[in-house]
């Protein structure tokens, strides 16, 4: 077809597509680069959102000033992990998901992953580092990437 898309070609070197939608986090373009997950800190009440928000929970105040943006820490605490068994099409089951706790105060809800993962090793308290993972590639080639917690 004229004119189609010719991104296929071009992929190298090009920004991951992020799953889910932009802003949530910043995915590696190179080894050397940390990923982060991208949040908010209220400068008024030092509260901390992911996903980052324009205006603070807490204070209510309609300034969007007064908002800054953070790069969360890698590392939390589990809070609640799970597996899942009934999922929509293209997932492959079980897979697990839940919450982490990150130093910031803020409650992040992941997908899970790890080796040998069990209800055994799903438990509150348990350390877990954010990883940024390819899950699928779009109809035009590119990486889709999303987020995702490992738990150690
Ligand atoms: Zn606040």
């Amino acid at each position: 077809m004229a004119g189609q898309d010719t991104s296929k070609d071009t992929k190298k070197g090009k920004e991951p597509l992020p799953f889910l939608r932009p802003g949530l986090f910043v995915a590696p373009l190179s080894s050397e680069e940390t990923p982060h997950l991208i949040g908010s800190r209220c400068k008024l009440c030092g509260r901390v959102f992911f996903p980052k928000r324009t205006v603070c929970f807490d204070c209510k105040h309609l300034d969007t000033s007064t908002m800054e943006e953070v790069h969360l820490s890698l590392k939390g605490k589990l809070h609640t992990g799970l597996f899942v068994h009934a999922a929509p099409e293209g997932f492959k089951t079980p897979y697990a998901i839940g919450f982490i706790d990150l130093p910031e105060g803020v409650r992040v809800f992941s997908q899970l992953v790890g080796e040998n993962l069990s209800d055994e090793v799903l438990t509150a308290g348990r350390e877990a580092e954010m990883i940024i993972e390819k899950i699928r590639e779009d109809e035009a080639g590119n990486d889709v990437v999303a987020y995702k917690f490992k738990v150690i």
